[in-house]
């Protein structure tokens, strides 16, 4: 088959490789969708030795089930699926509870991450790892799977301060920005502040019903202030979908006393936590500072229904599976509006 894999630190190549098989427990996925998450970007750019290689890329993943494997109950060829990406150790505290996306044996294992992924056209995974989507378009389901679910756990994790007639700033209107804030009108009454760089992101998010629309720049706090205040008030939550140093640098300044910022991007900033009586403090006092990571299976499970109800839908822009490589750099360029979704 063919399959899309990173040959080397930095190297993407269409290659051809034997067919897997579905060993026990698990399924043969003939691939409908795969996003191209920017996060694919970050582990071409990591050190070698960070991510196995090769390996096909490609953890946010939707097909249909071609062959069940020894023992797998409740699935057959033809069902409809999206996959779970994260695959946790299944015994530590965090797993046993729900929390893969915590555990403490394996913390980014996964698919496409730690064994091949879904950038092929077909692709292995636990059974325990597919959740239905019943006959939702399957490059509408891929997303939910990581650019769906990874801002969903952010708001949830923000949930309690995200009470109407709060304000919460969105930093990076891509993949997981546009998703964020569909997920934020769906789910609360907050007044939704999106900022980017790009104005067609921008454009974007005003469509999908974003108040308030900043563009990143040397001036963005003074406008974000305008918008929600001055120190010690501010935005009552941050959600930072770049995480380079500009946005931290914008959310830490933006986020109110006693605010939550979360910190979802992972371009490579710093945050600094200072706490100094002599000196305007680097985060506000009783500021929260969080670090979330994808989500759990519960959760994709409430992000599919959204998507089926119709309230979550990704903007999409599709490429051949042979076009992937291109695709990626379209992404890195900052020429993918939404989601780069491709279908092998
Ligand atoms: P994307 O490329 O689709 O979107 C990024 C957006 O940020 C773009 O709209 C871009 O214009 C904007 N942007 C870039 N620099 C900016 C700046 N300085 N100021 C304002 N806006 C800026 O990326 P994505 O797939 O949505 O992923 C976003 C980030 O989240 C990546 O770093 C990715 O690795 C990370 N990620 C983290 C998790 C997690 O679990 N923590 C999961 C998935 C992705
Ligand atoms: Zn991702
Ligand atoms: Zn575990």
């Amino acid at each position: 088959m063919r399959a899309v894999r990173m040959t080397a630190p930095g190297v993407l190549e269409l290659t051809e490789v034997p067919t897997p098989e579905a060993g026990p427990g698990e399924v043969l996925l003939r691939v409908g969708a795969v996003g191209a998450c920017h996060s694919d970007l970050h582990i071409l750019d990591a050190a070698a030795g960070m991510f196995p290689t090769p390996i096909t890329l490609g953890h946010e993943i939707a097909g249909t089930v071609e062959t069940a494997g020894p023992g797998v109950e409740g699935w057959s060829s033809g069902d409809r699926a999206a996959v779970y990406g994260i695959i946790g150790c299944g015994r530590c505290r965090a797993c046993l509870r729900g929390e893969e996306n915590r555990c403490r044996v394996t913390p980014v294992g996964g698919i496409g991450l730690s064994r091949d992924g879904g950038l092929a056209e077909y692709v292995v995974v636990p059974a325990s790892r597919l959740l239905h989507v019943g006959d939702m378009d399957l490059t509408q389901a891929a997303p939910l799977t990581d650019a769906g679910l990874t801002p969903y756990h952010a708001v949830e994790l923000a949930r309690p301060r995200l009470r109407p007639g709060t304000t919460c700033v969105v930093i990076g209107i891509g993949g997981l920005g546009h998703m964020a804030v569909q997920i934020l009108l769906a789910t609360t009454a907050v007044r939704i502040v999106a900022v980017d760089t790009s104005v067609a992101a921008l454009d974007l998010a005003g469509r999908l019903g974003a108040h308030h629309v900043v563009q990143a720049g040397p001036d963005a706090v003074e406008k974000i202030r305008d918008l929600v205040g001055p120190p010690p008030d501010g935005a009552d939550v941050v959600l930072d979908f770049v995480g380079a140093q500009p946005t931290l640098d914008t959310a830490r300044q933006v986020v109110a006393t006693g605010g939550q910022l979360l910190l979802v991007g992972l371009a490579g900033g710093t945050l600094p936590v200072r706490p100094v009586a002599d000196e305007p403090p680097t985060v506000p006092l009783e500021t929260d500072v969080v670090v979330p990571f994808w989500g759990t299976r519960a959760e994709l499970h409430e992000v599919v229904a959204l998507a089926r109800d119709g309230r979550l839908h990704a903007d999409v822009q599709t490429f051949p599976l042979a076009e992937a490589p291109e695709a990626y750099e379209a992404l890195r360029r900052g020429d993918i509006h939404g989601r780069a979704v491709i279908v092998p």
